[in-house]
């Protein structure tokens, strides 16, 4: 019998199970879903904290295509408005959904909810949850690796045909292979938390960028906003450390009034951001995926709806493969998921790092250049359409 061994049962970690799970079924595979947080009381595993994830329309679909979105739908808000702006310039550009002929331009879900739907979701006959079980060592050998967990009950040790890396990049195991990571530090720090305002959000997500970095605030059920407020590194842990009533001056200060007065704020993360990409996404028996394989700025909300995008890739050449009864560690196998996936990466990424690195400069120039673009994009409707496009997840 094959099995697959995926390292993280984060949000990635657990759409691939799912993505596998029917087909590995019918071809007696055997999928192994190792998470080193215990599952909370609720189910899903506390990994997912406070923050939210921006769906794409793409993701809306892919995840329809899985089963599960009906059961997501109950609890994700939609977005009907993007309202870009600049912080003391005119331009400002507004995409709608009803421009574009979609019912919506994506829809924000928090990460508990999105954790909790995937596990449920997840026929533990064919996925064997391994948690709380930590991989401390992945060995390759002829044909596949092995890999050593802890637990509080000690070490054990699991072959598998396949290891798929979706540990978030944090765990050190694609260093001990010698995958080295390219790092970017944007020398950024995003500050995340839910917000709540006087007025309603109307279905409109808001980017803003300010002399100190880009602020997004994406609609939530219940009034309630999701802030993500990048600024320069050494400014955060004095943001962090203000106490509510003073953050939420700071905030409506670099925000303005659209939202009304922003009366709540919840429990407040601190996340520095770099842009960091995997030298080597696949070898013979190994992928890495989501977050290990590329980590991307928040600003431009692409690095799930990506990751989704290689998932279900991946998850479609390993069932084919499956059909033929070949090994899913192929070595030409994994090569063709990723030569299929690499030109939208490669987009992906630049489009997010241009992005962030045009609104986060100071320089005047370049102030008035994105203003211009600003205002120019809210008068030339073909390239604000190819931007709506990109940022849906939709194909250009
Ligand atoms: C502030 C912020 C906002 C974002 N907003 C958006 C957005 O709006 N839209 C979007 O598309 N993307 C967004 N992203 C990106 C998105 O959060 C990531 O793409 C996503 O979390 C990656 O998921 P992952 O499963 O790869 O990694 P993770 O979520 O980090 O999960 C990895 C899992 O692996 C487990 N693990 C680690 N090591 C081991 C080990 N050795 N053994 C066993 N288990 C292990 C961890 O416990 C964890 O559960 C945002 C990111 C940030 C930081």
């Amino acid at each position: 019998m094959s099995s697959i061994s995926i390292v993280g049962g984060g949000m990635v970690g657990a759409s691939l199970a799912l993505a596998l799970q029917a087909g590995a079924k019918a071809a007696g595979w055997q999928i192994n879903l190792i998470e080193a947080q215990p599952p909370k009381d609720g189910g899903y595993q506390p990994s997912y904290d406070a923050r939210s994830t921006a769906l794409s329309q793409g993701s809306a679909r892919l995840f329809a295509q899985l089963g599960i979105w009906d059961r997501l739908a109950e609890r994700v808000e939609p977005i009907a408005h993007i309202h870009v702006s600049d912080q003391g310039q005119p331009g400002v550009t507004r995409l709608a959904a009803h421009d574009e002929g979609v019912p919506a331009l994506g829809y924000v879900v928090e990460n508990t909810w999105l954790g909790e739907v995937l596990l449920q979701a997840l026929d533990t006959a064919v996925v064997h949850w391994l948690a709380p079980m930590q991989v401390i060592a992945a060995d390759a050998r002829a044909g596949g690796y092995d890999l050593t967990l802890k637990s509080d009950s000690g070490e054990q040790q699991l072959t598998t045909d396949l290891l798929v890396i979706a540990d978030g990049g944090r765990s050190g195991l694609l260093d001990s292979l010698g995958v080295h990571r390219q790092q970017q530090r944007y020398g950024q720090t995003a500050i995340i938390a839910n917000i709540t305002s006087s007025k309603g959000h109307k279905g409109v997500a808001y980017e803003r960028f300010t002399p100190n970095g880009p602020l997004a605030l994406l609609p939530l059920s219940e009034q309630r906003s999701a802030l993500v407020w990048t600024m320069p590194e050494e400014q955060s842990d004095a943001v962090m450390a203000l106490p509510d009533d003073k953050f939420l001056q700071q905030l409506q200060q670099a925000f303005g009034y659209r939202l009304g007065g922003l009366t709540r704020v919840g429990e407040r993360h601190a996340y520095p951001l770099s842009l960091i990409e995997a030298a080597e996404q696949v070898r013979p028996h190994m992928v890495a995926l989501g977050n290990a394989a590329h980590s991307l700025h928040p600003i431009a909300g692409q690095g799930f709806n990506l990751s989704l995008r290689d998932t279900m890739a991946l998850a479609e050449h390993l069932l084919a493969a499956a059909e033929r009864g070949q090994n899913p560690g192929d070595l030409a196998l994994l090569q063709a998921y990723w030569q299929q996936q690499q030109r939208d990466q490669q987009l992906t990424v630049a489009f997010s790092d241009r992005l962030t690195r045009l609104f986060s400069n100071r320089q005047p120039v370049l102030t008035a250049g994105r203003n211009l673009g600003l205002l120019g994009l809210d008068l030339m409707p073909p390239f604000k359409h190819m931007l709506a496009r990109q940022a849906m997840g939709l194909k250009i």
